[in-house]
């Protein structure tokens, strides 16, 4: 039987497809996907975003998007919306926030479709999935789909994180993407005007376990409370607090990306 993963069709004019999934919610696969596009943004890259989280798409609130409603172009096309220079389509442009969408298989199917060959993306350097939590449908569909550059998991430091991360990483691998590397997100606390570093989760396996498999830990990026206040804000942090110490660890993971060169 022939490999489902190896024949997707490039999507015309997109150079290179990050996705970024993570294996539970909640970790900072947003806030992630959000800053990491907007530092590769600041450097020059044509970007686009697409929130692929179709059960709960965060991407239009935290890049202060929210009710808005992408235009159709005479061809029935979408335009996607452009905030902080860069395109973004989400599922939350097409529904209300507050209405449950169930879906079926052979919509998913259709909807993912309709994000890649109705979205007028236009030239992009890098267009960014946000995945949903987990090892779904969506991801496999993505996967089956489009030819994935690499893939970032976003995991908090305790156990109970890295087990669900795992199980993102072994699928990423079973279906041919390269792992780019994991972020650890929330790593440790610092309080304004201290020098000490606090753990805000009990550290456990995952630098054991990155060393045992060979994966890179790409960066820590510092809990900081500013993150969640430009989020319910519509403002990508590292423009909200461009200084600050987890602003640079979002932006040293955009460098890390625009330097991986498959
Ligand atoms: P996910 O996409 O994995 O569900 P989100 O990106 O939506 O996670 O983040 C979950 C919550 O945690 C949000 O309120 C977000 O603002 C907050 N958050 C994420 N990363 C950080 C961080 N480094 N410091 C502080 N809050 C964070």
């Amino acid at each position: 039987m022939s490999n489902p993963f190896s024949q997707q069709a490039p999507v015309p004019g997109i150079k290179k497809i990050i996705v970024i999934g993570s294996g539970k919610g909640g970790v900072g696969k947003s806030s992630v996907s959000i800053n990491v596009a907007t530092s590769l943004k600041e450097k020059g890259y044509k970007v686009g975003l697409l929130d692929a989280d179709v059960y709960g798409p965060s991407v239009p609130r935290m890049m202060g998007a929210l009710h808005q409603k992408p235009e159709i172009d005479k061809d029935g096309k979408i335009i996607p919306i452009t905030k902080y220079g860069i395109k973004l389509m989400s599922m939350g442009f097409l529904v209300e926030e507050n209405q449950a969408v169930i879906w079926r298989g052979p919509m998913l199917f259709k909807a993912i479709d309709q994000f890649f060959k109705d979205v007028l993306w236009g030239e992009l350097d890098y267009l960014l999935i946000d995945l949903p939590p987990g090892t779904g449908d969506i991801c496999l569909t993505i996967a089956q789909k489009v030819p994935v550059n690499g893939a970032l998991v976003v995991c908090t430091p305790q156990n109970i994180a890295l087990v669900d991360a795992q199980k993102a990483i072994d699928m990423f691998k079973k279906i041919n993407i390269p792992i780019l590397g994991v972020v650890e997100n929330m790593s440790s606390f610092t309080p304004p005007g201290s020098d000490i570093s606090y753990d805000l989760f009990p550290k456990g396996q995952l630098d054991t376990y990155l060393d045992a498999n060979g994966i890179d830990k790409i960066t820590e990026i510092p809990f900081d409370p500013h993150v969640a206040v430009c989020s319910e804000t519509g403002i990508p942090f590292v423009q909200g607090k461009p200084e600050s110490t987890a602003a640079e660890a979002f932006r040293a993971l955009g460098q890390s990306i625009s330097n991986y060169s498959n």
